[in-house]
């Protein structure tokens, strides 16, 4: 009997319509949990380097992690994963919400999409019955809209629906995947508008079968009501209302322009009541008590949502207030347009304007007031037109297609991709390494068990550690208490807290637990219910699996070799883990360089960042290995920096 797992996945071609249930094989939960490690070992297998982003032989899987549909409280992440057209690698996207549960209560762990439909279909799964079904009629429609209509045809109000808008159909790279405003971006959207796959709904009514049922129960209740009491857990950001961190410490337009004392108490007051004269409500993901997801209902626009972050982007952008934001939030999210990318997309439009270097001809009619531009390139953005089909393949390609100069205005983007708007003074370590060797396009993709900053007393750093349970081991512990000053820290420490990081992130995507619970929430006060020490004992009991720590982290740096033997197979180097050359103000290249020399040996990488053989074999990824030499990528005992291959 399969434990945690349904057993089977759906294969769907859409050139052919062709519909299969396949059972999957039972070891992979055991070398790669599931999520995101199962996804890019069937991309590793079956997704060639030569085969490009809007290939029909590009997958688009849908994976649910080992958890979801356990009484694992927060355990609902679906991972979309699959060729980025905007970076070439391997795109890693994520959602809250309730699709992956109810994916798996339907009887699947994943949805393995290939080819494509010759017009716009959706998917319907009702546990056993699949349909690819006729979209025509939802063209164009925005992604609550489409949600709302399947559901009324399907006459299944309880189907939860994963829909792509205006952006996603014609393939913008900044799209995503909507789903109960929960998004997945970092170009899953465009794949899947590429595919001409609309939407997916999923019912699911069927059970999944728990190894250690009372234990686990007990456990998760116990821990349930522990989440639901601690206010130090759960997207606080999304209910405080001073967002003075943001607003004073992030960069507007085009990632230039810092107001450091932009927050006030009046503005503060403004905006709470902007925001709660227009609540609808606050909700949260399947199997959580949290609710992070502020759901807006603003005059003349369909609801939106935002949490974090999210709601200033925009205005931000666009050097506006919270009511820009609003007023944008509600056409853009219908149009299914990644609202952390998009934003900086459109204010690097704003300033090859100001410059010069778009002029009117590429721009007719072109308003003065940074509002109305932001409406004029996002509505040309999403339907591809003029200026917009260029804007639409983000920063990096918009700035090579439009030359003259245009690459100087690109210095935010990182492996192609946009990063959080952030420039900063001081050289910082640990940061350094995360921003240039992460593989999955966002900072807070990996960032989030260490904290960002030394606390500024010894007495405090003390206390900090004193229960510090999330902790690998003691080590971590002691770097904290004698870090002063963000900036001087040792390579040693930087390398295994940024290996730390990291880890969380990848068992996250594994098991579908939620980075608010986990990976991104220890930085904040330490607490964090689920981490290295407690992970390996809840999958023991959900699945029937033995695992410890080592074992789980050997999971971990199995799923992140793999991940990185994709993005080498598509010729990703040493020279593209480099954080833009404006995001600190003091620099020191030699230093960087000895950090990620120093980085790369810790992960067992050669000295261009390729998993050496040992490293991969000792992970029982000999395939890759195999794959890698066949290739000339690597040679056999090719270990130039002295790598070892175990930490
Ligand atoms: S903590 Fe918030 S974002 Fe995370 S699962 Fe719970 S409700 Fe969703």
């Amino acid at each position: 009997m399969r434990y945690a797992e349904a057993g089977y996945d759906l294969e769907i071609d859409l050139t052919r319509g062709n519909i299969e249930r396949v059972e999957s094989d039972p070891k992979l939960a055991e070398l790669h949990l599931g999520g995101q490690g199962i996804n890019a070992k069937i991309i590793f297998d079956r997704v060639g380097p030569e085969v490009k982003p809007f290939s029909p032989d590009n997958l688009l899987i849908f994976g649910t992690g080992l958890l979801h549909a356990t009484p694992v409280v927060g355990a609902n992440r679906t991972v979309v994963n699959t060729i980025s057209p905007q970076t070439g690698l391997f795109a890693h996207a994520v959602m809250g919400g309730w699709f992956g549960p109810e994916l798996k209560y339907a009887g699947y762990d994943r949805i393995i999409i290939r080819g494509k439909a010759e017009d716009l279909v959706y998917l319907w799964i009702n546990n056993n019955k699949v349909e690819i079904r006729d979209a025509r009629h939802l063209r164009g429609k925005g992604v609550t809209e489409t949600a709302e209509i399947i559901k009324k045809e399907l006459k299944e109000p309880n189907a939860k629906v994963a829909a792509i808008g205006m952006a996603g159909e014609n393939r913008v790279y900044t799209a995503s995947i909507e789903h109960n405003w929960s998004s997945a971006s970092r170009g899953a959207g465009a794949v899947m508008g590429d595919k001409r796959l609309k939407a997916i709904a999923v019912r699911g009514t069927k059970d999944v079968n728990i190894a250690h049922p009372s234990e686990l129960w007990e456990l998760t209740m116990r821990m349930r009501k522990e989440i639901h009491d601690s206010d130090d857990v759960g997207d606080w950001m999304a209910t405080d209302e001073d967002d003075s961190f943001h607003h004073n410490n992030f960069r507007w337009g085009n990632v230039r322009t810092k107001i450091p004392d932009y927050w006030s108490k009046e503005l503060e007051d403004r905006w709470y009541h902007l925001k709660y004269d227009n609540m609808d409500r606050q909700i949260g993901c399947y199997n959580c008590p949290k609710n992070c997801i502020n759901v807006l209902s603003y005059p003349g626009r369909k609801r939106f949502g935002y949490k974090c972050y999210g709601k200033a982007t925009y205005h931000m952008a666009a050097f506006k207030e919270l009511d820009f934001s609003y007023e944008i939030l509600g056409v853009a999210q219908e149009y299914g347009l990644d609202s952390y990318s998009t934003p900086q997309v459109i204010a690097f439009g704003i300033e090859l304007y100001d410059v010069g270097i778009l002029t009117d001809k590429d721009m007719p009619n072109f308003p003065a007031d940074p509002g109305e531009r932001t409406w004029y390139l996002l509505e040309r953005i999403v339907r591809r037109e003029g200026i917009g089909d260029v804007l639409a393949n983000g920063v990096y390609w918009a700035a090579r297609q439009i030359g003259k100069g245009a690459e100087a205005y690109d210095h935010n983007t990182i492996k192609k991709f946009e990063q959080v708007p952030i420039k900063l003074r001081n050289f910082n370590p640990t940061y350094f390494l995360m921003y240039a060797t992460g593989e999955k396009g966002n900072i807070t993709q990996i960032e989030g068990s260490f904290p960002q900053d030394p606390l500024p007393t010894r007495e405090e750093r003390e206390e900090f550690v004193k229960d510090w349970a999330a902790v690998p081991d003691e080590r971590f512990k002691n770097w904290f208490v004698n870090w002063e000053k963000r900036h001087i820290i040792s390579n040693e420490a930087s390398c295994a807290i940024v290996d730390w990081n990291e880890s969380m992130h990848y068992i996250d995507d594994a098991t579908g637990i939620c980075a608010w619970l986990s990976s991104f929430n220890g930085q904040f006060c330490g607490y964090t219910p689920y981490h290295i020490n407690s992970m390996s004992h809840i999958i023991t009991l959900a699945t029937g699996i033995e695992f410890d720590k080592d074992k789980l982290w050997k999971v971990f740096r199995r799923n992140r070799n793999l991940v990185r033997a994709i993005n080498i197979r598509r010729g990703m180097r040493r020279a593209d883990e480099r954080p833009p050359a404006d995001h600190w103000e003091i620099r020191d290249e030699e230093r960087e360089q000895k950090l990620l020399s120093d980085y790369y040996k810790y992960k067992g990488w050669t000295m261009d960042g390729i998993p050496t053989k040992e490293t991969l074999d000792n992970l029982g990824l000999n395939y890759v290995s195999e794959d890698l030499m066949r290739r000339g990528i690597l040679t056999d005992g090719q270990d130039p920096g002295g790598a070892g291959s175990e930490q």
